[in-house]
């Protein structure tokens, strides 16, 4: 009996893994995340939208492209300093994912509490604009967009590659959300450890709890932080290679960018503790790259 729901279990986990990592499309519509546990946010495209301009005038808000489904575009938006006096560059992804809503949702606060000189803040957000407002990992397509990143089959991804080739940030942090109970970080290969320790205690002096084990099981050593070990470089670059499937970490870590992805709990029902750790992740990136 126990092992016959053992193997119940890992067969679930397989087919999860599977449904995960080795299908850039899974469905072929915007499908909503129902094993998983998640706590959805309220978005609203148009007052997102209206947020994002009421940035102005530090900061301009462009439209990069809108993908149309179920009858109506859907924009993705860019926002840049209107100053072009800059020393380094960082570019934030928010929404690669779309019902990942509180890395989208702390996009506007991160630019109004912004206050890095000589740091250049670029966001790109929703990069899944369909998915956001579908609420969907998805496209509107079924594409998952954080496996596009070697084929770049979708619009979406091709947007993300447009604005990093025009802005060659410094360093990228990607916004995201995951089914654990607390907040982590993967670091791509260009991320120094010291720098994600001093980035973890800072969201956990914000109030994010930080996790002791990544989704997969990995345990986290310090709490919050997953880096890419030389094993999982090399099943990652094995996963790109044979399956023509790379995220926006190892996209970067291709052109040695360094490359954090936050994933806070989407099971955490405090929307505010959600989006801070977004917030305070950017901002702790900001004031280290401007000492350095
Ligand atoms: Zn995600």
């Amino acid at each position: 009996m126990i092992a016959a729901m053992s193997m119940n279990s890992i067969a679930a986990d397989l087919r999860l893994f599977a449904k995960y990592h080795l299908k850039r499309r899974v469905f072929d519509y915007p499908a909503r995340e129902t094993e998983l546990g998640l706590v959805e946010l309220d978005f609203d495209s148009d007052a997102f939208e209206a947020e994002l301009r009421d940035l102005a005038p530090r900061f301009q808000v462009e439209t990069l492209g809108r993908v149309d489904y179920g009858g109506r575009p859907h924009a993705i938006h860019c926002v840049s300093p209107a100053s072009t006096e800059s020393r380094k560059t960082l570019l934030i992804l928010g929404g690669v994912h779309g019902n990942e809503r509180a890395g989208i949702l702390a996009i506007p606060e991160i630019f109004r509490s912004f206050d890095q000189p000589g740091i250049r803040l670029v966001a790109v957000a929703p990069v899944n604009p369909v998915g956001a407002f579908e609420l969907s990992r998805y496209n509107g397509d079924g594409f998952d967009i954080n496996r596009d990143f070697a084929r770049f089959d979708t619009r979406e991804a091709c947007v993300v590659r447009e604005v990093l080739e025009r802005e060659r940030p410094d360093f990228v942090v990607s916004l995201h959300e995951g089914p654990q109970d607390d907040s982590f970080m993967f670091l791509n290969r260009f991320v120094d450890l010291a720098l994600a320790t001093r980035l973890a205690k800072a969201i956990e002096e914000g109030g994010a709890s930080l996790a002791r084990r990544d989704y997969f099981g990995r345990v986290l050593d310090p709490p919050g932080v997953a880096p890419m070990g030389i094993g999982i470089f090399l099943l990652t670059k094995l996963w790109a290679g044979a399956l023509q499937m790379k995220s926006t970490g190892m996209w970067c870590d291709d052109r040695a960018i360094p490359e954090v992805t936050l994933e806070s709990s989407w099971r955490n029902q405090d929307r505010d503790a959600r989006v801070r750790a977004h917030v305070d992740l950017v901002t702790a990136v900001a004031r280290e790259l401007g000492a350095t």
